[in-house]
């Protein structure tokens, strides 16, 4: 008996980046398309699927929050293993989290595969009041480590799609170069 799959390509992606910058939220409003106004707290690693078009192929995405651990910052081997995309998310009313994406790029860098595809995400643009990094700040840190750049609000929804999709869109094109 064959098994039809029922996609055409299954993506493992990271969200990673300091405690309530919004990656779990980022997640439920992606996943869910819901949005929740306290801090959302997970024990354990959690993950959570959404299949979607792209471009005529079926893309499914395995999208893994860090649950928490973020604040022990000894995310796990096996947490990165296997991944194809990382969501670095920091906050833009949060500068020391914006400092922070410092860290993570190490951490991405002595964990995760050398082909991972990272994109750079502001979130809570939604609060522009309390802005303290600016999109030109932003911009310049992911021109400099040559990826792209996204700001999200995940209360709103401004831009979470794209910022999924932009990811899934660059890994897709990496596949499909990989095997020509
Ligand atoms: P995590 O620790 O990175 O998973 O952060 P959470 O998703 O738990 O969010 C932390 C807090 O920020 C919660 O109170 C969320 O409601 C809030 N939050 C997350 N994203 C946004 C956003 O885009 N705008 C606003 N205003 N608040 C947000
Ligand atoms: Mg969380």
């Amino acid at each position: 008996m064959s098994m039809q799959q029922e996609y055409d390509y299954l993506f493992k992606i990271l969200l990673i980046g300091n405690s309530a910058v919004g990656k779990s939220s980022l997640l439920l409003r992606f996943a869910d398309n819901v949005f929740n106004e306290s801090f959302l707290p997970t024990i354990g690693v959690d993950f959570k699927i959404r299949t979607f078009d792209l471009n005529g192929k079926t893309v499914k995405l395995q999208i893994w929050d860090t649950a928490g651990q973020e604040r022990f910052k000894t995310i796990t081997n096996s947490y990165y293993k296997g991944a194809h995309g990382i969501i670095l998310v920091y906050d833009v009313t949060d500068k020391q989290s914006f400092k922070d994406v410092e860290n993570w790029l190490a951490e991405v860098e002595k964990y995760a595969n050398e082909n991972v595809v990272r994109v750079l995400v502001g979130n809570k643009v939604d609060l522009e009041s309390k802005r303290e990094v600016t999109f030109e700040e932003g911009k310049e840190l992911a021109d400099s480590l040559n990826i792209r750049f996204i700001e999200t609000s995940a209360k709103n929804s401004s831009n979470v799609e794209k910022a999924f999709i932009t990811l899934a869109n660059e890994i897709k094109a990496k596949v499909a170069k990989s095997s020509e």
